[in-house]
Parts: C-alpha cells; structure tokens; sequence
C-alpha cells in the first residue's frame, strides 16, 4: 500500500495541522538491498511522492523546468508539484531506472502539463549540454535549473576503502554536471530565472562513510553562495536544499542493510522523511514567492540542525 494513503484522513486535527512525528508511519523500516540505482516499486514501504496529496495552486504557469534525477525520490516529488502548480517538466534519469520515468512523465501528463524524458549520464558533459539544447528546443525556453541528480556509495573502511573510480563517479555527478549544466543553461536565463540544488546535510555534518559524498555537497553549497553572488546582478537567483534522511531509492543500494532498519529514527522528529515532504521548498525556491531569498540554504532535516 502506498504511503499516502495511510497518511489522510485518519486524524482529528486539520489536514496541513498533524503531527510531524506521525504523519508518516515511524515503525522500524524492514532491512532490504536493491542494486544500485534503485528503483521505486520495490522500496518496502514505497515512498510518497505527493502523488494523492500535492495540490497545486497555478504558482507556476507558463513555467518551463528542468528537474535532474526526477524519475525517483525527491526529484520526482518535484516534478509532480511543478507540473500541478501549470510548469512544464523536463528531467533526466539513468537509462535503467526507464520504469521509473515512464511513471513521471504519466503524472506530468496527468497534471496536464508537457513531459520531456531525457535518458542519459550526467557524468558526461555532452549529455548535459544535449539536456539543456532539447528543453530549450521543445520548451521554448528554460526558468528553473534544478540540479537534484546525485550518486552516494558508502565505504565500510573511510578513505582507505575509497577507489579513485568511486571518488571520480561521486564528484563527475554531484558537482561537475551542475557545473556544465549551470554553464549550459545561462544563455537561456533570464531576469526572474532561479537555479537550485539539492545539497545534504552531509556537507555540514559528514560521515566516516560517505566522504566523496559529503565533500561533493560541501562544494555545492559553496558553489550556490558563489553562483548567487555572480548571478544576483543578472537577476537569476540560486539556492539551495539540504534534505537530512529522506526515503528514497538511493538509500537501499547504497546503506548497508542494518542502516536502512534505522534510518532516519535520530533524528528529533524520529523517523525518516518522505521526499513529498520536499516539493514545497522547491516550489518556493522556483517562484517569485522569494523573490529576495538568493544564496539562502533550506535544511529540510527532520529537526538536525546545519550550522
Ligand atoms: P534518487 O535515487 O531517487 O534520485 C537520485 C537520482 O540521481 C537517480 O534517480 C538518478 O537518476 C540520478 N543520478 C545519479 N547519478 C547520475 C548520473 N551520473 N547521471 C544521471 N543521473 C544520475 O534519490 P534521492 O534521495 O531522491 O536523491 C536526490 C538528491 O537528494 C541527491 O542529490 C541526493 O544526494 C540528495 N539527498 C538525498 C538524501 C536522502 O536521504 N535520500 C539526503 C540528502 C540529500
Ligand atoms: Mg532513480
């Protein structure tokens, strides 16, 4: 059974008015591995995307968006908010995760918005020039960047279980592709455009075993501060999203097992967020609802703090 429907409708108090702690079912999550990448129909329980929640308020009509990473977790939240607040979405996805794509494109779709599928590796610059040539061609132009891809590998052993191919990968997709895509798409933005990037709580708090990961995020935070300080006179804004433990398809592969049993239990809310519990701090990032937020970082953690 999908999340969701274990969310609404069960309680006494207004919905937009539940407690954070049981909103989503806290139980102990079952230990389970995927291969790597992941994908959504077999996270045990399935993540909630919004997909019966998320309503839309016309915030972004007439908006074209380029989501990286949306056919699963919280970059699909994104796309299904974007698309029923009226934007357009186009996004990437691996080749192999195609399942989960062709589900985004339906709830696009379904919101009565046009879908661009854009199958590929981020790691490669070509790629990411040919994702911003064809939003553009098909869209007509391009407003929000959302650099949400991302690969994480954890290592049992800190840095000396750490290849240079692991280090290269993390880096290559994490914090190069937002590079060629920020470099790509500026042609395209204009006053009133908005870039932003999905960070984590790790480029603040890094662990033993995710050290490539936890730099990568430090650079992009760095990298939204800088970016924001050049682009602010051109009147293009960029920010930043710090998710702490989100229930995606990039744990499972990535975790060993007895970690995905626990997750997200310390933090103060005591469970794991769910990545529908994301899209709104997109949306707001996207809008001119702030309209002076540039350079600003929004953790979305469950209650750990970032500084
Ligand atoms: P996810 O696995 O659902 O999404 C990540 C996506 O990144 C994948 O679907 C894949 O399409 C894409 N990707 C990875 N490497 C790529 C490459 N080389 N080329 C093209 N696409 C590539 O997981 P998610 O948790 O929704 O991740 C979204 C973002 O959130 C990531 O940047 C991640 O680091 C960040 N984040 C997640 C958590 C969490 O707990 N889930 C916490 C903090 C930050
Ligand atoms: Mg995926």
């Amino acid at each position: 059974m999908a999340l969701e429907n274990q969310v609404i409708g069960h309680s006494d108090v207004p919905f937009g008015a539940q407690d954070p702690r049981t909103q989503y079912p806290k139980a102990r999550f079952e230990p389970q591995t995927q291969d790597y990448p992941g994908w959504t129909d077999a996270m045990q329980p399935r993540p909630d995307h919004g997909e019966s929640s998320y309503i839309g308020h016309h915030r972004m009509t007439g908006f074209r968006t380029l989501i990286t990473g949306a056919d699963s977790g919280i970059g699909k939240a994104v796309a299904i908010a974007y698309a029923r607040e009226g934007a357009d979405v186009a996004f990437t996805y691996l080749p192999e995760e195609e399942q989960d794509a062709v589900n985004t494109v339906q709830l696009i779709e379904d919101a009565g918005s046009r879908a661009l599928a854009l199958p590929g590796d981020l790691q490669d610059e070509s790629f990411c020039r040919e994702v911003i040539a064809q939003t553009v061609t098909e869209f007509g132009g391009l407003n929000v960047l959302v650099n949400n891809a991302g690969f994480q590998m954890t290592t049992s052993h800190g840095i000396e279980d750490l290849t240079s191919e692991q280090f290269d990968r993390t880096f290559k997709s994490n914090v190069y592709a937002l590079f060629w895509l920020v470099k790509g798409a500026l042609p395209h933005l204009k006053p009133g455009a908005a870039i932003i990037n999905t960070s984590s709580i790790q480029g603040y708090h890094p662990s033993d075993s995710l050290i490539d990961y936890a730099a990568t995020k430090a650079a992009i935070i760095n990298m939204t501060f800088s970016l924001a300080e050049s682009l602010g006179p051109r009147g293009i804004r960029v920010n930043a999203v710090a998710p702490g433990p989100i229930w995606t398809p990039l744990q499972p592969p990535t975790q060993p097992r007895e970690k995905i049993e626990h997750f997200g239990e310390d933090t103060p809310l005591g469970r794991a967020g769910q990545p529908a519990e994301l899209a709104s701090t997109f949306v707001l990032l996207a809008t001119a609802e702030s309209s002076y937020m540039s350079g600003s970082v929004i953790g979305v953690t469950g209650g750990k703090h970032l500084a």
